[in-house]
């Protein structure tokens, strides 16, 4: 297949093409390096399986020839980074996604939308399964995010109620491993490089908030059973392993032998008290669950950081 890929240089887009094109696929790929980073492609230059488009997807996209999967991975995704740059953030979920699908339609290509358990906003049911409708605020610093990954959703459906087109959402919760931004924010990162460098790991809040932690081959895995299935509604990915935050400083801290003090910062606004995916459908349709343990996985992404 002739797969398109917006968002190649970020961290779930770079394993993705890496993935495909060692499946026997072909990858275009899209960034425009917001927070995008080449090094994560420049292995992929070497090939002629893999082509690279310097692009802002809120724009019109062209691209000659055929495609046969469109998947949109462009957006920034973690919470200090949609609080950098929000106005982009909002754009390429809403914009961006209505340029992308447009592009899968004319291609008469399928169309996968990269999701996300922020859907569920601080969800009030737990674990979260795709009925539920979520508790999002529309108006605080998460929502630049949150709604418009639900405007996403919401067009990716339209397109498939209206033009027919067979597409793919899938619902991302928190994964990690090499080729995160090390200046990323997010939790994982952030305690990585801290406790290697033994200097204080925060932990916000009191650090009871859990989440939930999937590798990133994983995540892969089940991107690529999703692509190839016929389901045309969300579908959660994710590591149904639920732990506080203060526990995850912990391990982090062990793993790498650090001496690191855990100290502790305020909870950022509307940080989600709880999060975890109920995968039974998944499991069920794609056959599919997370095989990496956390402490495997983190000791994978060790020597990346
Ligand atoms: N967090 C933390 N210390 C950090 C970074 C994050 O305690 O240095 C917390 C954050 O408040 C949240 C959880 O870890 O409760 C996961 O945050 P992350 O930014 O990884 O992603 P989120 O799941 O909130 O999108």
């Amino acid at each position: 297949m002739r797969i398109l890929i917006t968002g190649v240089a970020g961290f779930i887009g770079s394993h993705l093409a890496r993935y495909l094109i060692n499946k026997g696929h072909h990858a275009i790929g899209i960034d425009n390096f917001i927070t995008g980073n080449i090094e994560n492609i420049n292995d992929l230059f070497k090939t002629s399986e893999f082509e690279f488009i310097k692009l802002d997807v809120t724009n019109y996209i062209h691209v000659p020839g055929k495609i046969d999967a469109v998947l949109h991975f462009a957006s920034p995704a973690s919470p200090i980074d949609y609080l950098k740059y929000p106005i982009p953030t909002l754009k390429v979920g809403a914009l961006g996604t209505h340029k992308a699908l447009g592009l899968a339609k004319e291609k008469k290509s399928v169309f996968m939308l990269a999701s996300t358990s922020e859907v569920y906003g601080d969800p009030l049911i737990n674990p979260q399964h795709e009925k539920y409708w979520g508790n999002v605020n529309p108006v605080g610093p998460r929502g630049v995010y949150d709604e418009a990954k639900r405007f996403a959703e919401a067009m990716t459906m339209a397109y498939h109620r209206y033009h027919k087109m067979p597409v793919r959402i899938a619902r991302i919760f928190n994964t990690y491993g090499p080729n995160m931004r090390l200046e990323d924010g997010r939790a994982v990162p952030n305690f990585m490089v801290q406790a290697l460098k033994n200097k204080p790991i925060t932990v916000y809040g009191k650090g009871k908030q859990t989440r939930s932690l999937c590798y990133v081959s994983d995540l892969i895995e089940g991107i690529y059973k999703l692509l190839m299935s016929d389901i045309n509604e969300p579908v959660n990915l994710g590591n149904p392993h639920e732990i506080a935050i203060l526990e995850l400083a912990e391990i982090i801290k062990k793993i790498t032998k650090s001496k690191s003090k855990i100290i502790f910062r305020p909870l950022p606004q509307d940080d989600p008290q709880v999060r975890r995916p109920d995968i039974t459908l998944a499991k069920t349709k794609l056959k599919w669950q997370p095989e990496v343990s956390l402490e495997q996985g983190l000791k994978k992404t060790i020597d990346y950081f």
